[in-house]
């Protein structure tokens, strides 16, 4: 019998699944060749709610999503968060500045009486998670990694170095040469600099490595003309739930 696997959306893009159909067509038929999709609505109409693995994507932000993501976990063997908002939080957060009635308001103006809403939050801080797919929206490559580590019961090898790393190996200039700031040496490698390789720099979006030097960090930024709210703000695009931006 296949693993059946189910993708959910919640407070999200949808970015991050309609992305994951961006793998190699050789390799999609060889996952499906492993894996029965039995829920994706991005995909398929018909749906079931008897499945082994369920990839989250999007963070939690509504009352209503922690019941209906409970209930997915209390279903699925294996949860994997799929994308930055479900891994980190992500760009979500960036409304936990705010008071809930206040981003409310801005959203949806004097309809915000029909909404409800909490602060943001990765899928970890409500229910736990087995594995994670990192990225704004992921590198399909890697979602393909960890799927194969998951079937052969490995820890997939996601890199815990900065993201300068690869870009050296992809031999970049560095932004900040040219005046420019980046989040580079912070955050978890895996996407080979793909930003900086495309000429801008690292917002930071697979979030930060293990034991990331944030003093150091940001003291560059400092040095580079950054004021102490905008370094906040630089750490926050992506990272507004973790600690560092509090
Ligand atoms: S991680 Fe990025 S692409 Fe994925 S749902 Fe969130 S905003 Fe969209
Ligand atoms: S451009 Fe960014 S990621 Fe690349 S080396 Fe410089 S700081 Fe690191
Ligand atoms: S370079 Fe930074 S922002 Fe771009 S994909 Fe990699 S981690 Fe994300």
């Amino acid at each position: 019998m296949k693993p059946k696997v189910a993708f959910f959306d919640f407070t999200s893009c949808e970015g991050c699944q309609l992305d994951s159909l961006n793998i190699d067509p050789g390799d999609l038929l060889d996952l499906l060749a492993v894996v029965e999709i039995v829920n994706f609505r991005e995909v398929k109409t018909i749906r079931e709610d008897n499945y082994d693995i369920a990839f989250i994507e999007g963070s939690i932000s509504r009352e209503a999503e922690i019941t209906r993501v409970k209930k997915i976990r209390e279903q699925a063997k294996i949860l994997i968060a799929l994308g930055a908002c479900a891994c980190i939080g992500g760009i979500n957060c960036l409304k936990n500045h705010y008071s809930m009635d206040e981003a409310l308001k801005i959203v949806y103006g004097d309809d915000a009486k029909y909404y409800d809403t909490i602060p943001a939050s990765p899928v970890n801080a409500v229910v736990p998670v087995d594995y994670y797919v990192r990225g704004c929206p992921p590198q399909p490559q890697e979602l393909l990694k960890v799927v194969k580590a998951l079937l052969l019961g490995k820890n997939p090898d996601i890199p815990n170095f900065p993201v300068c790393v690869e870009c050296k190996m992809a031999g970049n200039i560095c932004v900040f040469e040219r005046g420019e700031t980046c989040m580079g040496p912070v955050t978890r490698a895996g996407c080979n600099a793909i930003c900086v390789t495309a000429g801008r720099h690292c917002w930071g979006c697979r979030g930060l490595i293990d034991e990331p030097n944030i003093d150091s960090e940001k003291d560059i930024l400092k040095k580079y003309g950054l004021t102490p709210k905008q370094i906040i703000e630089k750490f926050g695009i992506y990272n507004r739930y973790s600690e560092v931006t509090k």
